[in-house]
């Protein structure tokens, strides 16, 4: 096995709990391992750091996978994954569909799995992983027993690592597209094949569960709706009525019909519409609401983008709290890592101040249980979702 000798000092970031070496950080490779190899890892005073697999190509060249010496085989992606489900059946007794590995979250860098019911939906985001793709299709096959394992890597962050984007049935039957999932006993439709991601926003959930105390009676408007299942959660939980807007005019034909199978026909309606726009013309018809939800995808895609975005959210948060009646609420996420949550938080009394209505913080809630959060690996916390009430 080759061994991978860091530069003085920059082993620290290791030591923190972080998975990943950058090509900056080596001093030297001892060896010529290849592309998607396992390599040790040991620091420049001869500490040993562990042992990850090797990517020459991609700027972060070792992701680590365990800190000792054990062997990855079978046995060790059998285990990991082992534990990943014990962590979902602690924390989410008597789910049937959640993400069940969370990448580095859950110590396997780069690979996500999401169980959607009988169905796992993979992805391999780096080569470390792609290369492993037979080992872990068959080994969940074992471990999980689903009906199919589809894969939808169509992730664009793979030309980082070199790789192309691919989709396409791994292992067992899949089931006709769209099929109907479970979440906080509600029926969802997802598309595994069509859908955005791996079909559907898993991390949500505990969010969508918050409406509860927040909704009763109330209008609701959600924003960046998406397949609906806030507005379906809203419903639920004893809203009166819910406005749901997405750009996606397909993502609203899959809301349409997720409130229907859930019930819900006269309370919910859905428009098609640039949630700019539309927040603009809301305020500027006077229409209120007690409950402004507000999901938009992630502005700030890398960290070049930060100002632009920070633009972007500020806005919708200044016309989402323009919308609300005195006491209403404002539920408010970004999934953009590279939005900080205390960055987030500031621009958002920044929106309120310019609109002239203070907040009441009620929540400062983040991503659910099964996207672990990593605390040496910052990259693993993504989703902030904040509660306020508007004075
Ligand atoms: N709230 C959803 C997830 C939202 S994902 C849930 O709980 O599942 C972000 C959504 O924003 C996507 O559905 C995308 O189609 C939509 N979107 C992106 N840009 C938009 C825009 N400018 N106006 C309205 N919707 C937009």
């Amino acid at each position: 096995m080759a061994l991978v000798t860091l530069k003085p000092k920059h082993e620290q970031r290791i030591l923190a709990g972080h998975l990943w070496v950058y090509q900056g950080n080596v001093a030297e490779v001892d060896g010529e391992p290849s592309p998607g190899d396992i390599v040790d890892v040991r620091a420049a005073n001869g500490e040993g750091l562990g042992r990850g697999y090797y990517n020459p190509h991609s700027q972060i060249v070792i992701r680590l996978l365990t800190r000792t010496d054990e062997p990855i085989d079978d046995a060790f992606f059998a285990e990991r994954i082992r534990r990943a489900r014990a962590w979902r059946a602690r924390f989410m007794p008597g789910a049937t569909s959640y993400r069940l590995v969370y990448s580095e979250g859950d110590l396997l860098p780069g690979l996500i799995v999401d169980r959607y019911e009988d169905v796992l939906v993979v992805q391999f985001l780096t080569l470390g992983m792609d290369v492993r793709r037979d080992q872990i299709v068959r080994i969940l096959a074992e471990l999980e027993k689903p009906r199919a394992i589809y894969e939808r890597s169509d992730v664009p962050s793979r030309k980082y690592e070199g790789l192309e984007l691919r989709t396409g049935l791994l292992w067992g039957e899949l089931p006709q597209q769209p099929m109907v999932i479970k979440e906080n006993g509600l029926s969802f439709e997802v598309d595994v094949v069509a859908g955005q991601k791996t079909g559907y926003f898993l991390d949500q959930k505990e969010n969508r569960q918050a409406l509860a105390q927040l909704v009763p009676g109330a209008r609701v408007l959600d924003v960046f709706c998406h397949n609906g299942p806030f507005s379906v959660h809203a419903l639920q939980f004893g809203a009166r009525e819910v406005l749901g807007v997405d750009s996606s005019a397909q993502a609203l034909e899959t809301a349409r019909r997720n409130a229907a199978l859930n019930g819900f026909t006269d309370a919910a309606r859905f428009v098609q519409a640039n949630a700019f726009d539309l927040l603009r013309e809301l305020d500027r018809s006077g229409d209120r609401y007690d409950v402004v939800i507000l999901d938009p995808p992630a502005f700030a895609k890398s960290k070049s983008h930060f100002e632009s975005a920070r633009r972007g959210y500020k806005e919708i948060n200044l016309r989402g709290i323009k919308l609300l009646r005195p006491g209403g609420f404002l539920v408010t996420c970004s999934c953009s890592h590279h939005m900080p949550a205390d960055a987030f938080y500031e621009l958002i009394l920044e929106a309120a101040s310019d609109a002239r209505r203070p907040l009441r913080l009620v929540e400062w809630r983040g991503q659910a249980k099964d996207h672990p959060v990593l605390a040496g690996v910052p990259e693993t916390a993504y989703l902030k979702c904040l509660i306020f009430q508007a004075l």
